[in-house]
């Protein structure tokens, strides 16, 4: 048995499925996942001495790859002075006003542990601001593991949501709405019915918790002139495009401001870190200096602080995220030909190094689209990469990522062995 089947054995009886997050137990492809024992640049080592190019990056934080010496250097630096003060440091200060320049619409800023926790606070104080209570959300898209947001369509456009999850009272679940991204003319229906009574509109500017999914050109536009008719507000969810698509994100990647904007992931440089921000007005109704209760015992970690900004100035310019997304462009178009001289149909897209493969013919443009692409074709190509040392995210319907740490050569590796694998997965 490999010391990765013995770790998931022993795992399995003292953590639910074996793992600490549901998609790492490797269901959707089917096999049982390796354990990690090193990461260094765009590469992971299991503990049975196999290596791996790692496109799955963490879900999104290592833009730079694994412990890049600049960040590698401020988390030993920061550690050294103390790892958790319980008051406030200036590294906080720094990486808000940093955040802030990035992202202008990010007038203020409170850092908290988690993506989850950033969503569900944002949500929060986009209900206190509005004094309403209804959000609508985009099927498929994910903001975290809050109860509001583990929500299914219900049976029409402007219904109530539904629990997607035993535990999601029904009573919470029923004040989210959902309906499908890419869809205009449903969220103009749902403006039409309930405009009145909804807090916020929440969204993945370009979706990665489907695989991923591009927004259409009128889309975001549509939701920003719908929000600003009827008093709503709009909550960019960019924890995983925040940094990634652009350096200042998808709200610069394509031109809406939105009202509060939920970060994650890369502002943390791999550490735990979440954050919201937006408007001053908005923001100034938050603990302690307005009435919106929100907190954290761990909240502005030093040694996570010091990972973000390290991880942000190394990724200050627009010549690094120009170099990163050409190398993703070459990757997915050089995919793409394999798959077209192996006649299997496929769709491909990225933003930045943020990207996906779906295997259809497309265009996929939401959750339902996606849902009906080959899964189980998928399944076959992922296990058969994996055994030629190339780790894709293991489900269909979660992005990739490609790191600065990755060569061009580690490019045409992957190329070549993606290649070779699609033809070992159709065969079988
Ligand atoms: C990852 C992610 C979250 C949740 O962040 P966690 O840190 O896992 O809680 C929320 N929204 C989006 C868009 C994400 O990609």
């Amino acid at each position: 048995m490999s010391r990765s089947a013995a770790l998931f054995d022993r795992a399995q009886a003292v953590l639910p499925g074996g793992v600490n997050s549901p998609v790492r137990a490797f269901r959707a492809v089917g096999g049982t996942p390796f354990f990690v024992a090193s990461a260094a640049g765009a590469r992971l080592t299991d503990v049975d001495g196999r290596t791996y190019v790692d496109y799955v990056c963490s879900w999104g934080p290592l833009i730079l790859g694994h412990a890049p010496p600049a960040v590698l250097a401020a988390i030993r630096d920061a550690a050294a002075r103390g790892w958790t003060y319980g008051a406030p440091s200036g590294a906080e200060v720094e990486l808000a006003e940093l955040v802030r320049r990035r992202m202008p619409a990010v007038e203020m800023v409170r850092f908290v542990n988690s993506g989850t926790e950033a969503t569900m606070a944002a949500v929060r104080v986009a209900r206190a601001a509005t004094r309403r209570d209804l959000i609508l959300k985009f099927d498929g898209c994910y903001h975290g593991h809050g109860d509001g947001f583990l929500v299914k369509a219900g049976s029409g456009v402007a219904t109530l949501g539904l629990p997607d999850s035993p535990g999601v009272p029904a009573g919470v679940a029923g004040l989210t709405l959902s309906v499908p991204f890419n869809d205009v003319a449903a969220v103009e229906e749902v403006f039409q019915r309930r405009g009145a009574d909804l807090a916020a509109v929440i969204v993945e500017p370009f979706v990665g918790n489907v695989g991923f999914i591009p927004p259409e050109p009128q889309f975001h536009p549509t939701l920003r002139r719908l929000c600003d008719r009827h008093g709503a507000l709009l909550i960019f969810d960019e924890v995983m495009t925040g940094f990634r698509v652009a350096p200042g994100g998808a709200q610069e990647r394509i031109g809406i401001r939105p009202d509060l904007t939920t970060l994650g992931k890369i502002i943390g440089g791999g550490m735990p870190v979440g954050a919201y921000g937006g408007r001053g007005d908005l923001m100034r109704l938050v603990a302690p200096a307005g009435p919106v209760y929100q907190a954290g015992t761990l909240a502005g970690n030093p040694v996570a602080m010091a990972a973000g900004l390290a991880t942000l100035a190394a990724t200050a310019t627009p010549d690094f995220y120009e170099a990163l997304e050409r190398r993703t462009a070459r990757l997915v178009a050089g995919i793409a030909d394999a798959a077209r001289r192996r006649q299997v149909p496929m769709t491909v897209g990225h933003a930045g190094s943020m990207w996906g493969v779906y295997l259809a013919p497309g265009p996929v443009r939401n959750y339902a689209e996606a849902k009906a692409t080959d899964t189980t074709l998928f399944a076959s190509w992922h296990r058969a990469a994996l055994a030629r040392g190339v780790f894709l995210p293991p489900s269909a319907f979660e992005a990739a990522f490609v790191s600065s740490a990755h060569t061009d050569a580690d490019i045409d590796f992957t190329i070549e062995q993606l290649d070779a694998a699609l033809g070992e997965a159709r065969a079988r």
